[in-house]
């Protein structure tokens, strides 16, 4: 799909002030307290929205408790569920503009980019997960040893879902959520990021346009170590599906533990990139460039090691050092550039630091510095270090545009090199042979292998992780099964 504005300067315009979304209706906060949404490129702000506390938390959950057990929701028939749904996903196309408007302003992520990838992608999850909801998720037969035994297995939701998303997509991490959430039949409260909460907002409008029952979709800004906690520790809360960093993730895990909370945790990654000197190097550098650097690598799968064989380590590294300095960074709003802001000022001096440490344990070929656009902008240069895997910058997630590149002589130190780490999201292997990359592949431990590719998704390719990257996949139908609890009905047929 092409959209009109895509290759077109796009120029800055206001936004309207943000509610809470609670049983159908926007509300303010109980506190009426609020908090700015801040543009990374003219860190300037935006607009305001609701900052909600555990009060708001709490008004939201009956909400959705209430419309579980006794709003039209729960009777519905699937095939009008799905037909919402769809309904949904269209509502997302036509106004692909407005939410990458909000998306860029917020993440600094390139307007072009979410029209091209984001925006199909997001519509296109619903699709899939509206096609889910027709499936049929129940059973039944009969005992073979006892005739008069009728056995019927049913899937039933779990309930109220709090939706926990990151400040990185965040419209396609939530849509990941409630998608499957709303094909099983749960009620969501969604709590968005604080620093990108725009495009949860549009989507709560798409919702009551596309005749979302009141209560069944519900929004909360606001801190997620205050509200955000209050909704993990909720007793009426079935399931928290969250997306973020593996500290939080501990946290919530630990948290939800006291109410048996169902949790699906999407965290962290330092994703091992291989190139054998058998590749395309052509390619392989691209996939290698584009891997760290798409989105500013605020990207959980993003290839954020690169390992190269000896034979090219110096080839590879010259290529993505003239690709590096010449990478024009810039407002993401302009469809010249390539690469935008960092999302909010704290992530920005996180990975500065980063950097920092870098240059004293590894050897700095490109960036490392930031950038300013008429003295504003939270940008940094494209950076690469010729490194080892031992040090800060190889083992820590950056969550930035910081490579490093690392050596290997041979096969089995490349699967060793990969596998040293606590994380196993993604990974990618990059060569002329292909039963090299297969091999390669069953012995690498992570949740996606990319094989002469990297950043290749589909609503229905499985995503989630390994170790410290956390459980549980979204974006597949299996994922479905995870929003359900599994039921069997013993009828003796007397
Ligand atoms: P984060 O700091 O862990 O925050 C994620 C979400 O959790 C935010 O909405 C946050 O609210 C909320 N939160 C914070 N503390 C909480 C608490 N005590 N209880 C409940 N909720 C709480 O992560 P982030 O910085 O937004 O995102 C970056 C991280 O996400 C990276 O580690 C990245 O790898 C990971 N990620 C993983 C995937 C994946 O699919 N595996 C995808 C994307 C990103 P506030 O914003 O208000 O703090």
């Amino acid at each position: 799909m092409t959209y009109p504005t895509e290759n077109q300067l796009v120029k800055r315009r206001p936004v309207a002030a943000g509610q809470l979304l609670i049983n159908g209706r926007w509300l303010d906060s109980k506190s009426r307290e609020t908090m700015p949404t801040i543009d990374p490129t003219t860190e300037e702000v935006t607009t305001t929205v609701a900052k909600a506390g555990p009060e708001d938390a709490e008004l939201a959950v009956n909400a959705a408790l209430k419309a579980f057990e006794d709003g039209p929701w729960g009777k519905m028939h699937h095939e009008q569920r799905a037909k919402i749904m769809f309904k949904i996903a269209d509502l997302i196309d036509e106004r692909a503009e407005d939410l990458a408007y909000r998306e860029t302003v917020d993440m600094g992520m390139p307007y072009s980019d979410f029209l091209k990838v984001l925006a199909p992608h997001a519509s296109g999850v619903f699709r899939l997960f509206a096609g889910a909801a027709m499936t049929a998720m129940s059973g039944s037969y009969r005992s073979s040893y006892e005739p008069d035994l009728k056995i019927i297995t049913k899937r039933q939701p779990l309930g109220v879902v709090a939706a926990i998303s990151p400040f990185n997509f965040p419209l396609l991490l939530s849509i990941s959520k409630i998608a499957p959430a709303f094909a099983a039949g749960n009620t969501v409260v969604h709590k968005p990021a604080s620093d990108t909460p725009l495009s949860a907002l549009a989507l709560g409008q798409i919702m009551l346009d596309a005749g979302v029952p009141e209560g069944v979709y519900n929004i909360v800004t606001g801190p997620g170590s205050s509200l955000g906690d209050s909704l993990v520790k909720n007793p009426k809360v079935d399931k928290v599906a969250f997306t973020g960093s593996t500290k939080v993730g501990i946290g919530i895990v630990k948290n939800g533990a006291d109410t048996m909370k169902h949790t699906t945790m999407e965290l962290g990654g330092k994703a091992p990139n291989i190139i054998f000197a058998d590749a395309n190097l052509d390619y392989a550098v691209q996939a290698a460039f584009w891997g760290i650097f798409w989105n500013k690598g605020e990207v959980c799968v993003a290839g954020s090691r690169l390992l190269v064989e000896r034979p090219v380590y110096d080839e590879v590294a010259s290529r993505l050092t003239k690709m590096a300095k010449e990478a024009v960074l810039g407002d993401p709003l302009d469809p010249t550039t390539m690469i935008g802001p960092i999302a909010s000022r704290a992530e920005y001096e996180k990975i500065l630091g980063y950097i920092e440490d870098g240059k004293k344990t590894a050897k700095l070929l490109a960036g490392g510095g930031n950038h300013k656009i008429n003295g504003k902008g939270l940008f940094i240069e494209p950076t690469l270090f010729a490194a080892s895997n031992d040090i800060k910058i190889s083992r820590e997630e950056i969550f930035g545009p910081v490579l490093p590149i690392i050596p290997f002589d041979s096969e089995d130190e490349a699967v060793r090199i990969a596998n040293d780490t606590p994380y196993g999201l993604s990974a990618g292997i990059q060569t002329g042979n292909m039963s090299r990359a297969i091999r390669l592949a069953e012995r690498i431990n992570a949740g996606t292998l990319w094989l002469n590719a990297w950043h290749k998704y589909h609503p229905n390719g499985p995503f989630g992780g390994f170790k410290m990257s956390g459980y549980g996949r979204e974006n597949c139908v299996e994922s479905l099964e995870s929003y359900t609890q599994y039921k069997a009905i013993w009828a003796n047929l007397v």
